[in-house]
């Protein structure tokens, strides 16, 4: 299958300084990816490694300085508002925040429908549209009349995600679709997700900066730093033995119960480098317990893996060898 979204070497950039001292930081340095129909990319980073802005730029929502966007076979990324608005129809975005993004004076009936009151309804009856969304998310018909401080936290998130579908998209971005949930919600809004994958055809991009929320679900996915790409793969081969070493100790930070493994905590020291100055070398080498002096001075050669020292499966950090 031909990709549905292309996203080539995309970088965006924030302008910094005053009128006098005026520049440019990179909060996406230049990021390939692409979704085919039916597929599901997770993009996962701690706040702040730029993928809610790389969200944002696939949907229209922030200026992009270099690359491009390919959605459904034509360039999105120059696109203006008006002609952007027939692509939001195609390819739709769950912001995150389940209570929040819902406006309180709506009714449920009123929210779900509100995407075909922006773009057009196509003749539908809205009535029956309201039924079907709902029972496509699992929630009883009678919803419709409730208002979003009647409802939980995962029956907030279901309506969200009754909006992404409505209007019938190719591709639904879901930006944290499972923060602020308890853990046995959160399995359930990602079945659903699942579910609505497979029953409508649809590709998704999952936002998430907590790597164990897109394993059961992604087919591939990226792990940003600063901007970049660390890591690009299967999502299944990533998990059961990752090769860089960020992507480690994300796996690590919260393990999967599972009293066959021993799981060594890979504690990253020192604080996320402040994207104004990128450290040289591997941008990573600051908290790289891996690092060696290369690290410091060369960059990694691009590839779907950026470390000169791939790790082998299995791999423990150095101070835990050593301390064997
Ligand atoms: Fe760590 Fe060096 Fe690999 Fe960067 S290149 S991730 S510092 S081992």
């Amino acid at each position: 299958d031909d990709p549905i979204l292309s996203v080539d070497d995309v970088q965006v950039s924030f302008p910094v300084g005053g009128l006098a001292s005026r520049s440019a930081i990179l909060g996406v340095a230049g990021v390939s990816f692409q979704v085919r129909p039916g597929e599901t990319f997770a993009l996962v980073g701690e706040s702040g490694s730029g993928k809610t802005t790389l969200a944002r730029a696939i949907n229209g929502l922030q200026e992009i300085s270099a690359g491009s966007i390919t959605f459904e076979g034509g360039r999105i990324d120059r696109l203006g508002k008006r002609e952007m608005k027939p692509i939001r129809k195609r390819m739709s975005m769950m912001f995150q925040d389940p209570v929040g993004s819902l406006s309180p004076r709506m009714t449920v009936g009123d929210l779900v429908t509100e995407p075909y009151r922006i773009h057009g309804s196509d003749g539908r009856d809205l009535r029956a549209e309201t039924e079907r969304l709902l029972s496509l998310v699992g929630l009883p018909a009678n919803f419709a009349s409730r208002y979003p401080h009647q409802l939980s936290g995962g029956q907030a998130r279901r309506v969200g995600v009754a909006r992404a579908i409505a209007l019938d998209p190719a591709l639904v971005i879901a930006d944290e679709p499972t923060a602020g949930l308890d853990v046995s919600v959160q399995g359930e809004v990602l079945n659903l997700l699942n579910d609505l994958r497979e029953r409508l055809g649809l590709a998704m991009v999952i936002i998430t900066h907590n790597l164990h929320v897109v394993h059961h679900v992604a087919d591939r996915t990226a792990v940003m730093y600063l901007g970049r790409f660390v890591e690009k793969g299967e999502t299944e081969a990533m998990f059961s033995a990752p090769c860089h070493p960020y992507t480690a100790a994300l796996l690590s930070a919260n393990p999967e119960p599972d009293p066959d493994k021993v799981h060594d905590r890979i504690t990253l020291p020192a604080e996320v480098p402040s994207l104004l100055s990128r450290p040289s070398g591997c941008e990573f080498h600051t908290r790289c317990p891996w690092a060696q002096e290369t690290c410091k001075t060369v960059p990694p050669p691009p590839g779907d893996v950026t470390c000169h020292f791939p790790l082998a499966p299995g791999a423990r950090p150095p101070e835990l060898e050593s301390a064997r």
